[in-house]
């Protein structure tokens, strides 16, 4: 039997000795150095022991210097800006929406200095943090009341817990959806302590399928937009102004939870039968739920609006103050809502509805004068503009297509793939979209003043043969 080699690795206490790292002690911090070493020795542990054959550990100076490294990667942000050129506007990866200028100067502002949370400075009184943002979304949705709270998954859970819990709230079997990750109706619904009571199929739900399932036990009624995907073919679901009514006759509230979140009519865009949050209180629903970054282009954060009565139970639920937002969000909310005071203002400054405005001609010229400054750069051989198809995506309308144009690249000597990482882990970080043997910089969800950055990410690699 061949000797341990695991006892030839050196200790984090002679490793913290060599050069490297006792620099990085004194500039960094003594956790970070033990932390990353330790880190890496178990790493090394791992690799000896499952490895085929015998292998040779690194040197000490390799060693520190691998940790050293990876130190030094650490001390970049993990969360860094990235141009978003796989033309999904709404990339839940890419962190959905972008925000405004006015709320980005907004939240900067009340970020570097203390700020007005809950104090009324014409009175000196203490106030309500979100007291401001709920009167805009009264005033752009007829609401009577509003709440802000993390994201849309909380205003929903929030809202069984408080109207709901313990007794039956009453979903068609074709609305139990789910969305990427984490998001699952049933299972946010059980978390809430309510009680899910499906009705009807799967693709068809009538009105009596509701009224039938409405018992002593009943708290609400709730219709959830399937923003994720359609049930078409021999199909049928209740229109919302046909259950307010059952919910009059049965005294029972109507929850909407349209998702995206739009406060513009979307037709105007290309996109058909997408709610709208005042269209929605129009009809009569009790309570709208929807989301801030999705088709309202905002911050992360949920929105409840609909009934003073029933809003004030929700905000008087503990669980209100644990899914509260901070003045960060509240700003760029405010920010942004005031912009949708004049809706053409908004088509103009809210960067999603920039995107989603732009001509095809637009983005054909673009692509046009993009391709040959890309394949002018070293790692590319060839870039041609493409007319193409996107999706808004992140759970918003992925079944109705926009028109698009893309610079497609196909690299020299390397591969697509290696291309494409090549760009994701540069600076700027850039992500397209591979297909066969292209990448694909889709321009429907690059702002106009990204053009240039894109170009620099390309020229930034260098020559395919000094690529990682
Ligand atoms: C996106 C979405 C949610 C979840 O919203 P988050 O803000 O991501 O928590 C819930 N319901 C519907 C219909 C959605 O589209």
């Amino acid at each position: 039997m061949s000797p341990n080699p695991l006892r030839n690795l050196p200790s984090v206490h002679e490793l913290l000795e060599s050069p490297p790292l006792k620099g990085l002690v004194d500039r960094i911090s003594h956790n970070a150095v033990v932390s990353t070493a330790r880190t890496v020795l178990d790493e090394m542990r791992r690799e000896v022991q499952t490895a085929a054959t015998e292998m040779t550990l690194p040197s000490v100076a390799d060693l520190a210097e691998r940790i050293a490294r990876r130190i030094a990667e650490s001390e970049t942000p993990a969360l860094r800006p990235v141009i978003n050129a796989t033309g999904i506007l709404l990339h839940t990866g890419l962190g959905r929406a972008p925000l405004a200028e006015e709320a980005i100067a907004e939240a900067a502002a009340v970020a570097r200095d203390y700020a007005s949370l809950e104090l009324d400075l014409s009175t000196g009184r203490r106030s309500r943090r979100s007291a401001a943002v709920e009167n805009l979304l009264r005033e752009l949705t007829g609401a009577e009341a509003a709440l802000v709270v993390n994201n849309n998954a909380g205003a929903t859970m929030l809202t069984l817990a408080a109207l709901a819990a313990g007794r039956e709230v009453i979903v068609s079997r074709g609305q139990l959806i789910e969305i990427g990750g984490s998001y699952r109706l049933p299972e946010v619904m059980a978390a809430s302590g309510a009680v899910l009571r499906e009705v009807g199929s799967t693709n068809k739900t009538r009105l009596d399928d509701y009224t039938r399932a409405i018992g002593d036990q009943t708290a609400a009624l709730m219709l959830v937009h399937p923003s994720n995907y359609v049930v078409m073919g021999f199909a049928e679901s209740v229109p919302l102004a046909e259950l307010v009514d059952a919910g009059r006759r049965h005294k029972l509230p109507v929850i909407h939870d349209i998702g995206s979140g739009a406060l513009l009519d979307f037709s105007q865009f290309g996109f058909r039968g997408e709610p709208v949050a005042g269209e929605s209180i129009k009809a009569g629903a009790d309570l709208v739920l929807f989301s801030g970054d999705k088709l309202l282009g905002g911050p992360q954060c949920g929105i409840v609006i609909g009934r003073k009565a029933l809003v004030e139970k929700i905000e008087q639920h503990p669980m209100a103050r644990a899914l509260r937002v901070g003045k960060l969000t509240l700003a760029a909310l405010g920010a942004t809502l005031r912009l949708y005071r004049d809706p053409e203002k908004a088509r103009l400054t809210v960067p999603l509805l920039h995107l989603l405005c732009t001509s095809a001609d637009n983005l054909k010229n673009r692509a046009e004068r993009l391709a040959p400054q890309a394949a002018a750069t070293p790692a590319v051989a060839e870039a041609k503009a493409v007319a193409d198809v996107t999706y808004l995506g992140g759970g918003s309308l992925p079944t109705q297509e926009l028109p698009t144009w893309c610079v497609a690249l196909q690299p020299r000597t390397i591969s697509v793939d290696r291309l494409a990482t090549a760009l994701r882990t540069g600076t700027p970080s850039l992500v397209g979209r591979v297909r066969q043997d292209r990448l694909l910089l889709d321009l429907r969800s690059v702002l106009p003043r990204q053009d240039t950055q894109l170009i620099a990410a390309l020229e930034a690699l260098g020559k395919p043969a000094d690529l990682p």
